[in-house]
């Protein structure tokens, strides 16, 4: 392909493999989207004339989703597939995805043809401009008011209050990444909605962009009013991690050498005024009061302490796998990855 034809940034980010673009779709019982998905996926890819591959990764698929892949990506070279062990859920696909991507940028759409294949050439050329994620924005968006449209609306507002990121459609799984923003991100849960919250937190350049969306035309969404839920869940720890998580002893800490001043200044009160005014300070709540601020706050420093150690721990704990590949099918050289 004519290299020319890419910006000179991502031209010089090229990787040893040349791949360019890799698309990620996590499929989950999709059997009857799937021929004509790989296909018109295929044909936007071959039109946008760079190296790509298509890596469709089966998340415990029990529909026979893995086996329909397996035939097709015997007959195509853009195709790869990675099978899960069982359904891990979204998130973890993505993340196998990720794993097994060799293209300097990553777009993720969903497998049920919701989303429209020829947005791909959208988000992938406003990233070109000079961003690290681009996320696309359903403007009119095809799915029920009341169980998705309106939880997603809260859903929205308050990330963007509480990650300080406002985009219109965190939900919309069309999204352009550079590689090293998706690399770097550790999914878990339903965290692959606050991507973009967790890569500002790493100082990611982010838009967003109006894409189609299509009603499903086949099977049903996994989803229902329970993810709105799982979500807010998650909000909770992500709004944890950008403020707890960094240091936890400087929160901690802080609010116990705070108990432990005024416990200090109450003691010295009471102090002066038995010595000096020789009053009876036995009967005092203030006494009580002061030994209670003073062990809450040895407590306090001692679990800010105890938080950093753990959040050490954490921290090297992110290696574990969140899913386990079962196979391999398809697709050209850079096969011998390590399985996550
Ligand atoms: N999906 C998955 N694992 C799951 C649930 C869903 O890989 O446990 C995939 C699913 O096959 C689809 C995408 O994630 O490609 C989005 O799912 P769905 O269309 O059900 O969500 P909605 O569009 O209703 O938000
Ligand atoms: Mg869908």
């Amino acid at each position: 392909m004519p290299d020319s034809a890419l910006s000179p940034s991502l031209n010089a980010a090229i990787g040893p493999t040349g791949l360019v673009l890799s698309v990620v779709i996590p499929i989950y019982n999709e059997y009857d989207s799937i021929p004509l998905l790989v296909d018109q996926v295929g044909t936007v890819l071959t039109e946008m004339n760079l190296p790509y591959e298509l890596i469709c990764v089966d998340d415990g698929s029990t529909d026979g989703s893995a086996d329909l892949l397996r035939q097709i990506a015997s007959r195509r070279q853009d195709l790869q597939v990675v099978i899960l062990r069982r359904n891990y859920g979204q998130s973890a696909a993505m993340a196998a995805g990720f794993n097994y991507a060799a293209g300097r940028v990553i777009v993720t759409l969903d497998g049920d043809l919701q989303n429209e294949p020829a947005d791909i050439a959208t988000v992938f050329h406003k990233l070109e401009q000079g961003y690290d994620l681009v996320s696309g924005w359903r403007q009119s968006r095809q799915d029920n008011t009341l169980t998705r449209l309106l939880p997603s609306k809260l859903a929205n507002w308050l990330i963007g209050k509480v990650t300080g990121i406002e985009l219109h459609d965190y939900g919309c799984s069309l999204k352009a990444y550079r590689a090293e923003v998706a690399h770097d991100m550790h999914l878990y849960g339903e965290l692959h909605r606050f991507l973009p919250a967790l890569a500002f937190i790493e100082g990611a350049r982010i838009t967003e962009i109006p894409v189609r969306h299509h009603a499903r035309r086949f099977g049903q969404s996994k989803y229902g009013l329970g993810r709105a839920f799982r979500v807010l869940m998650d909000l909770f720890t992500i709004y944890f991690m950008k403020t707890f998580l960094t240091r936890p002893m400087h929160i901690f800490g802080s609010f116990g050498i705070v108990s432990i001043l005024i416990s200090l200044a109450l003691s010295t009160y009471l102090a002066v005024i038995k010595f000096f005014r020789q009053a009876d300070i036995g009967n005092r709540p203030l006494l009580l009061f002061a030994v209670v601020l003073f062990i809450a706050g040895i407590q306090l420093l001692s679990f800010g302490l105890l938080a950093e150690m753990m959040m050490r721990t954490y921290h090297e704990s992110q290696r574990r796998p969140i899913y386990r590949v079962r196979e391999v099918v398809g697709c050209s050289a850079h096969r011998d990855q390590p399985g996550a």
